[in-house]
């Protein structure tokens, strides 16, 4: 176990500490224990981040991006330096278990490394004129000082990939990690300084999100915001920025579904369904939730996940016994208690888990719901939590009408050896991403983002750095 660092804002190259300002305190979801205590910016802090910001990008724009990519390059080399202290402030701050959370560091040196690279190939292109003395050119330019926005999910994976996208861009970034993991994210701040980001470039604040975002989105400095979090916080961000025609990347909610063929072995498909479903307490936007199971196999699936489910190891994530850690906080264990006292209520079977356990930190049960109803709340809300709920389906047609009938089109999952069931599911299927037969819905060199209310824009990829880029035509008159 490592100490928990002093938690501190970063304007303009320099650290601020708590002095003077209000704070709030930061807890260990596996015990409950106080952490530390995190400052909040003011309004004064928020207008100095904002100048920062707009002298930053000046520097870093202007800097060539192979010398950009260095720099970045050498930050990927120190998150993996130092992965075991950052792996060791996400099972504290998160609860996640140790061996998930080095995953996680190596997931996020991985996104530096990618957009290190990916940040030299801005290319731009030559169109040819209709007159001989005119050269024309499109040129990709950094967007302007971004705001970023991240969750407590997945600490280092997310402002990992904002900052190091925008970044890459050639922008500067003001973020403002989530309140609830804030030292992961301070880490990386960290060794960005130590890698030669220069003032400025990158700055870092935390308080009440909405004031925040208030003053940030609002700003005519910011000319791009990044968010990951909720539908509705997204929504309401997204028609703060439309006032000053900001840019938008918004990584929203998903209620994934897992469409099970019968030509699959049920048995396998759960054992392989339990470690993606209850991968960092389920607390991830593209978590395999919505089980559609062919009828003729949809019992035996539910009963191997239940039993799956019931063995779980839950406790503390430096357990190294530990399978599956707390939940992020309490509002995410009363949530877990809203979805299974309203499927009781419509006599859904809860074939496993459905109950609180331990007896101090943010504890659930993995828990699953058999055979649910399509009116349940588990069926219509996102759990964002260690549940999994299952149904049944007859034809192709009826799981792709199942697999769509949310607002959301994040992550979807389909189980089949069958080459036109896999076919006609990835055509069929509304969702920014499609994984056939296994569970990796992302890699920072692959595009990750939604359709309908989950989300607009894309991260990661090639396209995860062109959303921080604006496009401008050159047309020069040479004759
Ligand atoms: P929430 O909607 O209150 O907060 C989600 C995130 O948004 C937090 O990091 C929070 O600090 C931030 N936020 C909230 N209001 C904001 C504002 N006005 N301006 C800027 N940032 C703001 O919910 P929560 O209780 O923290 O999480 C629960 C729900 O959020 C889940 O049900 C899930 O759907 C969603 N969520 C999604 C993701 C994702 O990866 N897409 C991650 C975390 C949470």
């Amino acid at each position: 176990m490592i100490d928990y660092p002093a938690l501190r804002l970063l304007i303009d190259g320099r650290w601020h500490d708590a002095a003077g300002r209000n704070t709030e305190p930061v807890l260990n979801p596996a015990t409950g224990a106080v952490l530390g205590e995190l400052p909040h910016a003011t309004a004064a802090d928020l207008d100095e981040a904002l100048a920062a910001s707009a002298r930053g990008h000046e520097v870093w724009r202007k800097m060539p991006a192979v010398d950009r990519g260095r720099i970045l390059q050498r930050a990927a080399a120190l998150i993996q330096e130092r992965s075991e202290h950052i792996a060791s402030l996400i099972t504290l701050e998160l609860g996640k278990p140790i061996a998930e959370a080095r995953v996680e560091v190596e997931t996020a040196a991985g996104i530096f490394a990618w957009n290190a690279e990916e940040g030299r190939r801005a290319y731009g292109r030559v169109i040819p004129s209709r007159n001989r003395v005119i050269q024309q050119i499109a040129v990709r330019e950094p967007l302007g000082p971004i705001a970023a926005f991240a969750p407590w999910n997945a600490p280092a994976i997310t402002p990992a990939r904002k900052i190091s996208s925008a970044l890459a861009a050639g922008c500067s970034v003001i973020i403002k990690p989530s309140e609830e993991t804030p030292a992961t994210a301070l880490a990386i701040a960290e060794l960005l300084q130590e890698a030669g980001l220069p003032a400025g470039v990158l700055n870092v604040v935390f308080g009440h999100p909405a004031m925040i975002s208030g003053v940030l989105v609002g700003s005519p400095i910011i000319r791009g915001i990044t968010f990951t979090g909720s539908t509705a916080i997204g929504k309401q961000l997204g028609a703060l920025a439309v006032q000053t025609m900001k840019r938008m990347t918004l990584e929203l909610g998903g209620h994934a579904p897992v469409v099970i063929f019968d030509d699959v072995d049920p048995e396998a498909a759960a054992l392989s369904a339990v470690t993606a479903k209850f991968r960092n307490s389920g607390q991830v936007c593209t978590s395999p939730t919505r089980f559609f199971v062919h009828e003729s196999i949809h019992d035996r699936f539910a009963a191997k996940l239940s039993e799956l489910a019931d063995r779980l190891a839950v406790g503390d994530g430096f357990n190294a016994a530990t399978k599956m850690g707390p939940l992020a906080n309490a509002r995410r264990v009363e949530a877990m208690e809203r979805f299974v006292d309203d499927a009781r209520a419509r006599s859904i079977a809860v074939s496993a888990g459905g109950v609180r356990c331990g007896e101090r930190g943010f504890f659930f049960r993995p828990t699953v719901l058999t055979q649910v109803d399509q009116d349940c709340l588990a069926s219509n809300v996102e759990p964002f939590g260690p549940l999994a709920a299952t149904a049944s389906f007859r034809t192709r047609d009826e799981a792709i009408a199942l697999a769509n009938r949310l607002p959301s089109g994040l992550a979807s999952y389909v189980m089949t050896s069958d080459l036109r069931h896999a076919a006609a599911m990835a055509e069929g299927i509304a969702a920014g991403n499609v994984i056939i037969n296994h569970w990796q819905a992302s890699l920072p060199e692959t595009p990750f983002g939604g359709f309908k209310d989950s989300g607009v824009g894309t991260e990661g990829g090639i396209e995860g750095l062109q959303d921080f880029q604006s496009i401008k035509y050159v047309s020069q008159f040479s004759g």
